[in-house]
């Protein structure tokens, strides 16, 4: 058997992991793939329900089927069990309902919240990457769990603290939707199609006026339009910036300053150092205890060629500090990063200094006890 550990990462009620094992997919020129195969099977009591009605039924025939679900060290997994076609009273023949997946699926619910936490919080092409899924079933899942939040409304109960952000619906279509996550359980709240303040109400009145005061702190990204809303359906709540759109700021002006160096480099006619500025980019964006060897040399290059690249690195490293401490140790160290990025002649952060000295009373607002960061800790390039 294997046991109940692999229940306990399965993290789905009446699921039963009966073995895995590793498959070897070959792949072009390269090393075969592992990828991890988890046989389940629903439990006696979730097994041969009616995904309409959820009666049970009688089982005539039965597939294997696989449903993608979250990655296991790096590895891409999937859930493999019998899907049994049953008789059911009222609805006839039909496909059985798995409790680890929507009907008809082949990505597994906890998969599909992921995702669509990732798509709330960066590009969809890019997210669609790291997952390693098309864009295409990007698209789909973000809809399936949007049409879920609209009809679960038990995801509204017991919100405390929640993030409310607007997300371009895919490839720079004119199309946005309003996205509510809550910060404690770190899953997708809310999903409204628009990019207006009645979007924003919409999500107010489906949580009604008792849920509403519960809220504690929301946090948007600094969308003042969003601000407005908030304040006039929830006025005890505290707004603030989570941290994550906050130090993304300082990485978007940092890679901003980086490009602008590099081109002056190579206009200069030094392609050596521009190239190396190039491949420091992922050692500027990621946190220094999660730098590789081969980073950390193009950092070392960067702080020993590069002065004003290297200050901006720094001063963005002080911003994330300050998310960590928190508090008034957070908040001094806040206010000496600004004052940093005002004095340190570098175009692109004074221009973060003014965002953020504009902002500085909702980041207050998030050292002293908002969100501090995305619970489910999956940015990577920024934070
Ligand atoms: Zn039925």
């Amino acid at each position: 058997m294997a046991g109940s550990v692999w229940d306990e990462v399965l993290d789905t009620r009446h699921a039963v992991v009966v073995r895995t094992y590793i498959e070897r997919w070959p792949r072009k020129d390269r090393a075969p793939e592992k990828v991890l195969i988890i046989v389940v099977e629903p439990d006696e009591e979730a097994r041969h329900r009616c995904p309409e009605c959820g009666e049970r039924g009688r089982p005539v025939e039965h597939d294997v089927v696989r449903w993608r679900t979250l990655d296991v060290h790096g590895k891409r997994a999937f859930l493999e069990s019998e899907l049994p076609r049953i008789i059911c009273g009222e609805h006839g023949k039909i496909t059985a309902a798995v409790p680890w997946a929507r009907h008809d699926d082949r990505f597994s619910r906890p998969f599909e919240e992921f995702a669509a936490w990732k798509a709330a919080h960066m590009p969809w092409t890019r997210a669609a990457a790291e997952l390693r899924i098309t864009w295409e079933a990007l698209a789909g899942i973000t809809a399936r769990v949007a049409a879920d939040a609209a009809a679960g409304l038990d995801r509204l109960d017991g919100l405390r603290r929640i993030g409310i952000d607007e997300k371009s619906w895919g490839k720079g279509q004119d199309k946005y939707l309003i996205i509510v996550t809550d910060h404690d359980r770190g899953q997708i709240a809310w999903i409204g199609e628009g990019r207006c303040q009645s979007t924003v109400r919409a999500f107010f009145d489906a949580l009604g006026p008792e849920r509403r005061k519960l809220l504690t702190h929301v946090s948007a990204d600094g969308a003042d339009w969003i601000h407005d809303v908030v304040r006039e359906k929830a006025p005890q709540a505290e707004l603030c910036l989570d941290a994550f759109h906050v130090v993304k700021w300082a990485g978007e002006r940092l890679d901003e300053l980086r490009r602008r160096l590099a081109s002056e480099l190579r206009a200069a006619g030094r392609d050596d150092q521009a190239a190396t500025l190039g491949t420091g980019m992922w050692a500027l964006r990621k946190a220094p205890e999660k730098l590789n060897g081969n980073q950390r040399t193009a950092l070392a290059s960067i702080a020993a060629d590069n002065k004003q690249l290297y200050k901006g690195y720094l001063i963005k490293e002080q911003l994330r500090e300050a998310f960590k401490v928190k508090g008034e140790d957070g908040k001094k160290l806040l206010r000496g990063m600004i004052a940093w990025a005002h004095r340190c002649r570098i175009p692109e952060f004074a221009k973060l200094a003014r965002t953020l000295s504009k902002h500085r009373d909702l980041i207050y607002h998030t050292l002293d006890g908002g969100p501090s960061n995305d619970p489910v800790s999956h940015c990577t390039s920024y934070c």
